[in-house]
Formats: C-alpha cells, sequence, structure tokens
C-alpha cells in the first residue's frame, strides 16, 4: 500500500478506516456488530452514581458505539441526539451558559435553524441575519453583544461555501463560541473541528446515515466542559437517540466515506451540466462558481457532497418560475420527488414549497443517490424536456 501524500489523500484514507473499524472489539469472542441495546434501565441499588448506567435517558450503552465512531471521525467526543434539531437545540442552550448570548446566523442557511432560532426569542434570547462573506458587518456584530456564530457550510438550499478558518479566527477574536453546521459535508469531506470550530453539528438524517431511515442528530467537540453542558441538557430535556435508530445510523456511518465521494462526484458532474442546459438560469455547488472554487477546493478537497440545487429561466413571474418547476420534479421517472437528502436514492424538491424557506421560488433542490450518473442525466434532461 502507498503512503498518503496530500491533505486530501490523508483525509481520504483517515476517514475510509476511520469509519470502517471505529469502535470494534478485536477481543476473540466479540460480536462483529454491536447489539441493539434495548433497555429503559438498568439494575442498580443503593447510590446511583456508583454505577454507570442507571436511567437509560441519562446514559446508555446503546448510543456508545455509534458515539465513538462518530467521534473518531472528527479527533472529538460525540453525543447523538433525538433529532438534528435536538442536537441544534441542545447545542444552543449549553453555549449560551452562563451569559445571555446573541445568535448569529447566516442568512441563507437552513430554515429548520432560522425556525428554533425564532422560537427562542420567547426566551429572550435573540438572533440576527447575517451574510457571512459580508466581514465588516460581522466583526460589527461580534463586537456590539456577546454572541453565539452559527455557520453552515455548504448553506442548505444555496450551497453557499463560507471560510470557515477565517470565521473562527473572527469569532476567537471576539471570544464568541463558534457552531459550525457540517449536515451537507459531513466529517468525511470536512474537519470543522481541525479549522478552528467549537463544535461541529451534524443531521445524521442525511448522508451520514444515509439509508433514509431515521432522524437523528449528533455534536463533536474537544471541550469537556461543553460536553458535560450537552450532556446535562440531553438527559434534562430528553430528546434522546432510540437504541435501534442509533444502531442503523452507525450501519449507515461504516460506508459513509464510500457513499458520499460516489455522491460528490455525480453531483458535481450534474451540477456542470445542468449549468449548461438552455433551460436553466443558474445552477448552485461549491466550486461551481469562480469565485468560491479555490476555497471550496481547499476545506473539501475529497468533494463536496451530494446535494445541488437550480433555477429555470423563466420570464413571468414567481408564480410562473414555481409552476415551472413543479411540473419539471413531477415529470422525473427516476429521481423520487420528495424532500431530505443523503440518501442512496436521488430525490428532489421545490425547495420553497416549504411556507418558512426563503429560497427562490423556483429553485429545485436536488439530492443525487447512487444511481448511475449517465441514468440521471437521462431522467433529468428527460424532466427538464417536459
Ligand atoms: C436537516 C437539517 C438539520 C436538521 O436535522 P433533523 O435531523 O431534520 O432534525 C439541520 N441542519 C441542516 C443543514 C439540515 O439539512
Amino acid at each position: 500500500m502507498s503512503e498518503p501524500s496530500t491533505p486530501s489523500d490523508e483525509l481520504r484514507a483517515f476517514a475510509h478506516t476511520t469509519a470502517a473499524q471505529a469502535g470494534l472489539g478485536r477481543e476473540l469472542g466479540a460480536p462483529s456488530s454491536p447489539p441493539i441495546l434495548a433497555a429503559s434501565h438498568f439494575l442498580s441499588l443503593g447510590d446511583p452514581a456508583e454505577l454507570p448506567y442507571g436511567y437509560a435517558r441519562n446514559a446508555t450503552p446503546a448510543w456508545e458505539a455509534l458515539e465513538s465512531a462518530l467521534g473518531a471521525l472528527e479527533r472529538a467526543q460525540a453525543r447523538v441526539f433525538a433529532s438534528g434539531q435536538a442536537a441544534s437545540f441542545a447545542l444552543f442552550a449549553a453555549l449560551n451558559q452562563p451569559r445571555r448570548r446573541r445568535l448569529l446566523l447566516a442568512r441563507g442557511g437552513y430554515y429548520g435553524t432560522r425556525k428554533l432560532a425564532d422560537l427562542l426569542t420567547s426566551f429572550s434570547c435573540e438572533h440576527e441575519l447575517l451574510d457571512f462573506e459580508d466581514t465588516a458587518a460581522l466583526a460589527r456584530a461580534l463586537a456590539a453583544q456577546p454572541s453565539i456564530l452559527w455557520a453552515e457550510s455548504p448553506t442548505n438550499p444555496l450551497l453557499h461555501v463560507h471560510d470557515l478558518a477565517a470565521l473562527a479566527r473572527f469569532a476567537h477574536a471576539a471570544g464568541a463560541p463558534f457552531v459550525v453546521d457540517n449536515t451537507i459535508a459531513t466529517a468525511a469531506l470536512q474537519q470543522p473541528l481541525e479549522l478552528g470550530a467549537s463544535a461541529s453539528l451534524c443531521s445524521l438524517t442525511k448522508s451520514a446515515a444515509g439509508h433514509a431511515d431515521l432522524v437523528a442528530g449528533s455534536v463533536a467537540t474537544r471541550d469537556g466542559e461543553l460536553l458535560a453542558r450537552l450532556d446535562a441538557w440531553r438527559s434534562s430535556a430528553g430528546a434522546i437517540a432510540s437504541p435501534f435508530d442509533s444502531w442503523l445510523a452507525l450501519r449507515g456511518l461504516r460506508t459513509l466515506p464510500l457513499r458520499i465521494e460516489r455522491q460528490s462526484a455525480s453531483a458535481a458532474e450534474l451540477a456542470r451540466r445542468l449549468a449548461a442546459h438552455p433551460r436553466v438560469a443558474r445552477a448552485h455547488y461549491p466550486g461551481l462558481e469562480p469565485r468560491t472554487r479555490a476555497l471550496a477546493a481547499r476545506q473539501m478537497p475529497r468533494g463536496a457532497g451530494p446535494l445541488l440545487s437550480f433555477e429555470l429561466h423563466t420570464s413571468e413571474g414567481e408564480h410562473a418560475a414555481a409552476r415551472a418547476a413543479d411540473a419539471v420534479v413531477a415529470a422525473a421517472r427516476l429521481v423520487l420527488p420528495g424532500t431530505s437528502f443523503g440518501g442512496y436514492a436521488s430525490s428532489w424538491e421545490r425547495r420553497a414549497r416549504w411556507p418558512s424557506e426563503r429560497a427562490p421560488a423556483g429553485l429545485i433542490r436536488l439530492s443525487v443517490g447512487l444511481e448511475d450518473v449517465s441514468d440521471l442525466w437521462d431522467d433529468i434532461e428527460r424532466a427538464l424536456r417536459g
């Protein structure tokens, strides 16, 4: 076997080997896969602190193999939650102690994070939506008030790429915790903690578990105090991952590096072809625009994930744009209609059909699966012909 030569080769080798092996026992008689451990509690007597497990909302071995693999992939400690949103909520709550901090969010980011931030407003937690490329505005916002800088790169659904190392420097200079939502790239393609993030968030529902059969989320961090606060919030707020979902998520995670490399290659190819198609006005994929090509290649050297989006040419306003996009989505025979992303089967949707989404009315978001890329292109081209 040849030695890894570039940082990109090293990340690839690390991700493939770690995902395949993390948490496996070597002792003779060990099971080849961890058991599904379904238990609400563990037999005990006297002081509960004397045993590692008592009540399963506080701690259970059911999460441990998954957390150990997720932690190994980010060279950190990981915690799993009932969903990506549950992980976001616990992380926000854990970072907002002891001071009251304002949440700084990227304007074009995931709408679910904005909806959560809107709900938190009634608990006196304010948030501000910023253009994360406007560094002057960012510096002003960070200086104005204690803040949590909450980035997402690439963003969902416009696939903007933000300079995470630069954002980390800004956050550290202001003493602000720096969160990266790493759901689209996952730790197999991008390592936010290596770039200076305090915590890396992932919706395991999407690519990480990758089989469209569960909802779960995770946080990885190297900060022991933050980890203890996350544990406290998870136990008391109670949004825990089920034993069966944890088992399924680990089963999916084993093949994440393989799947996401193939999906990234296909997504980049389809984005290039879409950008050149006469019916397409704009296609969005990290590195497609010359402006962020070098940054995308530096930050995600092995590929940029399964998600792309595009907009059709229309001359008659938002209503017509939405109708045209709906017709394209409905015309596919292979690409499935539906939300979410990162599964083995390709799917797409007109994103603005969700009421809180701020994407352009006609934007179609495509999650590229594991099908043959030529079959996918034939289907997309046929759907675009109508
Ligand atoms: C889906 C998603 C989430 C939320 O995760 P759930 O598992 O649906 O709760 C958070 N961030 C991003 C970028 C997402 O795409």
